[in-house]
């Protein structure tokens, strides 16, 4: 009986599973379709890589709005602290900024990717580029194999004792993650949770967002609604864009929203632009503005509450001419900004898509998988890590952390399987 242990997908999970694995002096080949290993890190956190946030365990399940629980064991074994003693073993310092949210001090995502491929190569793993696998090879319940599909279109078996499957969602899918997870778990007899594009920027039906594109709002909360019902809110950043809204508060909405659409609800955002203050307090301010400004024509009197470019837009939403003096304006008109400083809406039409998804929500099923060990519920010797599982987190280092806690416990569980095989 072969001993060997297939990892397949080369991206943050897969690689910290071989390594952890071969480090136990597994033998591992690690199998990855693209050309390099770790394609998706390199890009992340916009090229800087956030490898993980600096809070605490209940913090990274709090923020896992997909199956956080599912993720205890796997954080407790392998946190944030680990994490970065990891790196920093590799050469890569790490530095916490806004959010908690964890950088290699660099600022270079491709040092994390070159640490990891450090990692892979001094604890032996074999790695196999341009290596696509399309399937598990199962008899009796148990993994014997895999099939490689060669670049000359011909099918190669390998045996293996037990197989890793760390293939990423399909968001993004220019980095190598196309799903081909999914097919494979199927086809091994797993559920799944249907993948839907998560943390993805939203498209509007209103053009005036459109005309603020590039105004980040910091502060704010936005709502989301499906019809009259509230389903959720954000505090935060967001950002404007041609196409309609993005930024962190947004991101982290899109979940609910992409839920709601694919429903048919009506969805619709709100955008709160002082959170800060009750309705009252926010027209005392207005009256102080107003009474500083009286001389001043309206579109000259907001500077101190607004973002300059806001100002033109807001003005035309309420219907006022912004060429009136500020002491003419009546006490209706007044509440009329006030409604649209607390309460800017927007219609959601849609999203971008996984093509734009920094993340898929869905995946194999949690259920079928032991969250103690990453192995599989349904077949002996068969292991799971990271985004292919039915698991997400919000922005802010969560994803690469869950990614390589369930890398770091797969291989660690792989190689103790394969140890006790006969
Ligand atoms: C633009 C962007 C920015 C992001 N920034 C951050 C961030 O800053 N912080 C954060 O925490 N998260 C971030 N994320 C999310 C995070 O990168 C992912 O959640 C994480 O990389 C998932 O790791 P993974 O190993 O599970 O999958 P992946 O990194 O997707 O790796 C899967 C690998 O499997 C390979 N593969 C797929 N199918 C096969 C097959 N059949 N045979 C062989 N190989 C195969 C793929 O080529 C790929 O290399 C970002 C995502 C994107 C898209």
């Amino acid at each position: 009986m072969t001993k060997e242990l297939i990892v397949i997908g080369g991206g943050a999970a897969g690689i910290m599973a071989a390594g952890r694995a071969a480090s136990e002096g597994t033998e591992v080949i690690l199998c990855e379709k693209m050309s390099r290993l770790g394609s998706k890190i390199a890009i992340s956190g916009k090229g800087r890589c956030n490898i993980t946030n600096a809070g605490d365990i209940r913090s990274f399940i709090e923020n896992f709005p997909g199956n956080g629980k599912f993720l205890f064991a796997s954080f407790k074994e392998f946190d944030n602290e680990a994490l970065r003693n990891f790196f920093a073993e590799f050469g890569v310092e790490t530095k916490v900024e806004r959010g908690g949210r964890v950088f290699p001090v660099s600022d270079q995502a491709e040092a994390v990717v070159h640490a990891l491929g450090k990692y892979a190569e001094q604890s032996g793993v074999k790695v196999r580029l341009r290596t696509k696998v399309a399937k598990i090879l199962i008899e009796n319940n148990t993994v014997v194999g895999v099939e490689v599909e060669e670049s000359s279109g011909g099918k190669k078996k390998i045996p293996a004792g037990a197989v890793i499957v760390s293939t990423g969602g399909a968001s993004f899918p220019g980095t190598g993650s196309t799903g081909d997870g999914y097919k494979i778990a199927a086809e091994a007899g797993h559920h799944l949770i249907e993948p839907l594009p998560s943390l993805v920027p939203m498209r509007v039906l209103e053009d005036w967002p459109k005309e603020l594109q590039g105004l980040a709002l910091k502060n704010v909360a936005v709502s989301l609604w499906a019809g009259d019902k509230k389903k959720a809110e954000e505090f935060g950043e967001m950002l404007f864009t041609h196409f309609g809204v993005s930024g962190p508060i947004i991101l982290t909405l899109s979940r609910f929203a992409v839920k709601e659409l694919q429903a048919g609800k009506r969805i619709s955002l709100r955008l709160n632009m002082k959170p800060a203050l009750r309705e009252e307090q926010l027209d005392l301010r207005l009256q102080r503005d107003f009474a500083k400004f009286s001389n001043k024509q309206l579109k000259n009197a907001l500077n101190d509450l607004l973002p300059k470019s806001m100002i033109p837009v807001l003005i035309r939403l309420s219907q006022i001419d912004q060429d009136k003096q500020v002491h003419h304006i009546s006490r209706s008109e007044r509440m009329r900004l006030v409604k649209l400083l607390q309460d800017l809406r927007m219609t959601v039409t849609g999203t971008l898509g996984m093509g734009a998804a920094i993340v898929t929500s869905g995946g194999v099923d949690v259920k079928e998988i032991n969250p103690a060990t990453m192995e599989s519920k349904l077949v002996k010797g068969l292991f799971w890590a990271g985004e292919v599982i039915d698991i997400d987190g919000i922005t802010g280092g969560y994803n690469l952390q869950a990614a390589f806690s369930t890398g770091f416990k797969a291989g660690k569980s792989a190689a103790q399987y394969l140890k006790t095989k006969v």
